[in-house]
């Protein structure tokens, strides 16, 4: 079953694993939780025309940005065993509710 596109978070390192750039790693910039879609630093360039704005200085011509994937694209890179992961969650006896990777049971979030 896919998990749900909040089991990603701003600053996590991704590896995709679906679509034109999988295997590429990167960090996520952005979580677009409505969309279930997020941004990943270097991953899914797509090119933008962009008309010149001189009012903004803007230069017109064609700008490269990441573009949003699925989350169901991506795996978290556990940062305690480096392996591409699901996460599970769980509360911790303080009671924060943290995210763990199921494969080493590390907490992800510090
Ligand atoms: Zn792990």
């Amino acid at each position: 079953m896919a998990q749900p596109a909040s089991a990603i978070k701003k600053n996590d390192n991704v590896v995709v694993i679906g679509g034109r750039d999988a295997g590429k790693r990167g960090r996520v910039l952005r979580v677009i939780p409505d969309k279930g879609r997020l941004i990943v630093e270097g991953v899914n360039f797509i090119k933008r025309h962009t008309k010149a704005n001189p009012q903004k200085n803007i230069k017109g011509g064609i700008v490269e940005r990441e573009a949003a994937l699925h989350a169901s694209n991506v795996q978290l890179v556990c940062p305690e065993c480096g392996a591409q992961t699901r996460v599970g969650r769980k509360r911790l006896e303080d009671g924060r509710r943290v995210r763990y990777c199921v494969k080493c049971k590390g907490v992800v979030d510090k």
